[in-house]
């Protein structure tokens, strides 16, 4: 290359490092599991910084198993006997999530399933299948209702255990975008573990492409493509998290009613939608519900601005109405797409 090419390709090198959008990117782990959040656009760099002290803060206030959290305070009130009214300001935000999606998925979502989780395993990862009795005198302890509004706050009363593990990462990601767009970042991508989160459209304008797991799949392969703009993506199923003893598989997601792991006909629920908490209580009652009673309650909440992605165990993939057009099915995964209509 002579001279002026070399100044040419220079110049091309400069206009297109100036046309390509600043983006930051940082992969963390938190909320026991693995993130990956980009923010695009000036301030990028600031932007994933106050996502990622803002997630670390979120872990620190909601871990059960952290020993100076505010969650363990709740678990932990010592001898009193008296009701915890916790003081931060996440926790009281998500126990208000959890009653009202408690009340209305008719206690699929229970916030207060953390003895009987204990039981199991599901934890510490030491994993076993509890006694009926021990089981029984669990579920004695649970139970959303029992969670306590005075006011504008909730309390716990000793002997309740709180869990955010069914919320706690879409809350998570909605709060993280209404920070980024207070900030005034119009687009990032985050990947909470299950839970995505995306802010704005791409940086071009085009919708983000989120692609849906395969439940039946070997590792990590792909069910399908969800285009999206400025939504979160959750998705729950047994598949996630389980141990297997004498041949039995046994699912982290527990049916409130008797203690054990959900063996209904769903692999996974993916619920597309603005609130990230929403999505994230629902794909976690849903899959409790089962494929009927997760459309039923769709067809019964149709203003609650959500979609679902049912995957079954008998080879079909049902979406709901609104995601018609921002949903393709990968042909070689070999389900039988099926469209809720809702009418
Ligand atoms: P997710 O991955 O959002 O579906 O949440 C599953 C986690 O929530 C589990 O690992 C438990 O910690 C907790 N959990 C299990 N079953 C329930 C339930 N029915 N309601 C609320 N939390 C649950
Ligand atoms: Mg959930």
């Amino acid at each position: 290359m002579g001279k002026r090419g070399a100044a040419w390709g220079l110049l091309l090198c400069l206009l297109l490092a100036g046309c390509a959008p600043k983006s930051a990117r940082r992969t963390i782990f938190a909320m026991d599991t693995v993130m990956d959040l980009t923010v695009y656009g000036a301030g990028a760099e600031e932007g994933v910084a106050a996502v990622e002290v803002r997630l670390n803060g979120l872990e620190a206030a909601l871990s059960v198993t952290r020993q100076d959290s505010e969650v363990w305070a709740v678990n932990h009130p010592g001898e009193s006997g008296e009701a915890v009214t916790p003081a931060d300001e996440d926790v009281q935000a998500l126990l208000s999530a959890a009653v009202a999606l408690g009340e209305a998925t008719g206690g699929a979502l229970d916030a207060t399933l953390y003895p009987v989780a204990r039981l199991w395993g599901f934890t510490t990862g030491e994993y076993r299948v509890p006694g009926e009795e021990e089981l029984a005198a669990a579920l004695g302890r649970t139970g959303y209702e029992k969670l306590q509004a005075h006011g504008d706050a909730f309390a716990v009363p000793a002997g309740v255990e709180l869990d955010f593990g069914a919320l706690a990462k879409g809350y998570a990601g909605e709060v993280c975008r209404q920070m980024l767009l207070e900030a005034g970042a119009t687009s990032a991508l985050l990947v909470l573990g299950g839970n995505v989160q995306t802010v704005g459209a791409k940086p071009d304008g085009s919708p983000w492409r989120v692609e849906v797991q395969d439940p039946a799949g070997e590792s990590g392969e792909s069910l399908g493509v969800l285009t999206v703009t400025d939504r979160a993506v959750v998705t729950s199923g047994s598949y996630q998290r389980y141990f297997e003893e004498d041949g039995v598989r046994y699912g982290h997601i527990l049916d409130p009613q008797t203690g054990r792991p959900v063996e209904g006909d769903l692999l996974s629920v993916t619920v597309v939608g603005a609130s990230g908490t929403l999505c994230d209580g629902l794909s976690t009652a849903l899959f409790v519900l089962g494929r009927e009673g997760a459309l039923d309650f769709w067809r019964a909440h149709r203003d609650w601005d959500f979609e679902l992605l049912l995957v079954d165990k008998d080879g079909g993939a049902t979406i709901t109405a609104g995601l018609a057009e921002g949903f393709s099915l990968k042909a070689q995964a070999g389900y039988t797409l099926y469209v809720e209509a809702g009418e």
